[in-house]
């Protein structure tokens, strides 16, 4: 399998550099993704040969960029399991994408003593938004714990999941203890109770298959950036009847049907929450990651990075010193891998391992609350996708051992 997998590693020209004399070891895909060749060939060509504002135009390169921005569009429903492209609104990305659940649908929801259930192992970007529309709106934030293994307390749920909430935020796959949440599990949770399920998937969708509806969820977030696409490019998926009763946030050209001097009739979504001229180029992008993610299908990616953690693990726990954080089983982990190493602050880790050309995260991972649940400032983290490979982990444990070396 591994061989097989291999072959995917060429389509990506960056990971062809050598970083201070040594082959680069890219192990820093939970902050963003390498992108193959057709990404980078498909930005190109849009600029060269098809770059026209959408929507506006009727000549053709007008025409052209329209239908490719709308044609993404359908490809990122399909990808999310569900058929109408009108659920698909585009995004900055994952943080922009739970902004505007939390200012639009939460700010024309929620009422004084309403409650936002949240968990300890959120990104920041599932959490802040939440405090704000809490201090705007009077609504109440309650987190669900963790067992001692990482995961998301079920027990703990069951209790913090009431009549009185209003909105339940979770990541389907967390960004440091490399846990998938049962979200299917959680959404009926919330559902019984008459909540809404808000879904991060910034580190689900790059690596494993996702169906929204079978999760049950009502909104659904990702970056494109974190799935081999461009920067400043993600999707809010949202059910449509939920979308229809949403406000704009931002308001001008693009998202009206008809504009009085004192009165504005705006558009259906998705386009009523597109206001302005979009990432045209970024969306042709994404919607070449799109494809070139099921060229290689999302069951083998998850296979392929289910191994590599197999792999790692053990030779990682062998070394004296090493903590690892999140469930202690790789059966129950995904390709991202939070740890320190005793008497090493992981940002000297990190540097450390740079000077090998293994790059990894060092710091708080944008989950300050989950460190302090944890009892430290900080972690090293190594992350994985489908172009790692076997010769990558042992380049990790490798530089892991010089650095130890090195400080202690
Ligand atoms: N949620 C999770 C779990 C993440 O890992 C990240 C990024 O690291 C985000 C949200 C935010 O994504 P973005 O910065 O692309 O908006």
């Amino acid at each position: 399998m591994d061989k097989m997998m291999n072959e995917y590693r060429a389509d990506f020209p960056i990971l062809k550099q050598k970083v201070n004399d040594e082959q680069l070891v890219y192990l820093d895909n939970a902050a963003t993704t390498q992108k193959p060749q057709a990404v980078i060939a498909a930005i190109k060509h849009y600029y060269e040969s098809d770059n026209a504002n959408v929507h506006r135009g009727v000549h053709t390169l007008a025409e052209r960029a329209t239908e490719q921005y709308e044609a993404v569009r359908s490809k990122a429903a399909r990808l999310l399991g569900v058929d109408d492209p009108h659920e698909i609104v585009y995004t900055k990305g994952t943080t922009e994408a739970l902004n505007w659940v939390a200012a639009s649908y939460g700010s024309t929801h929620l009422q004084p003593g309403d409650e936002i259930v949240l968990s300890y192992m959120e990104h920041h970007s599932n959490i802040v938004p939440w405090q704000n529309l809490a201090a705007k709106t009077g609504a109440k934030l309650k987190y669900i714990g963790l067992t001692e293994n990482g995961q998301l307390d079920m027990v703990e749920a069951q209790k913090v999941i009431t009549d009185k909430t209003a909105i339940v935020s979770l990541c389907q796959a967390s960004n440091v203890l490399g846990v998938v949440n049962p979200i299917q599990e959680i959404a009926a949770l919330a559902h019984h109770h008459g909540a809404i399920m808000v879904v991060d998937g910034a580190q689900a969708v790059p690596h494993m298959k996702v169906d929204v509806r079978e999760l049950g969820a009502d909104f659904y977030a990702l970056s494109g950036h974190k799935m081999m696409g461009p920067t400043g490019i993600g999707v809010l998926w949202g059910k449509k009847e939920l979308l229809a009763q949403m406000p704009p946030l931002e308001f001008g050209g693009e998202m009206i049907n008809n504009v009085g001097l004192y009165q504005t009739d705006f558009k259906e979504p998705p386009y009523k929450f597109e206001g302005g001229t979009q990432n045209i180029a970024g969306v042709v992008g994404l919607g070449a990651a799109i494809d070139y993610l099921n060229s290689v299908g999302p069951d083998k990616i998850a296979e392929h990075e289910h191994h590599l953690v197999a792999d790692l693990f053990p030779k990682l726990q062998a070394i004296p010193g090493i903590t690892i954080y999140g469930p202690q089983d790789p059966k129950l982990r995904t390709g991202v891998l939070s740890f320190n190493l005793a008497g090493v602050h992981p940002h000297d880790l990190a540097s450390a391992l740079d000077m090998d050309g293994v790059a990894v995260r060092a710091g708080h991972h944008c989950a300050q609350p989950l460190m302090e649940y944890l009892g430290v400032s900080a972690t090293a983290r190594a992350s994985f996708y489908l172009y790692n490979t076997k010769e990558d982990t042992d380049a990790l444990v490798n530089a892991i051992l010089d650095a130890k070396e090195f400080f202690l």
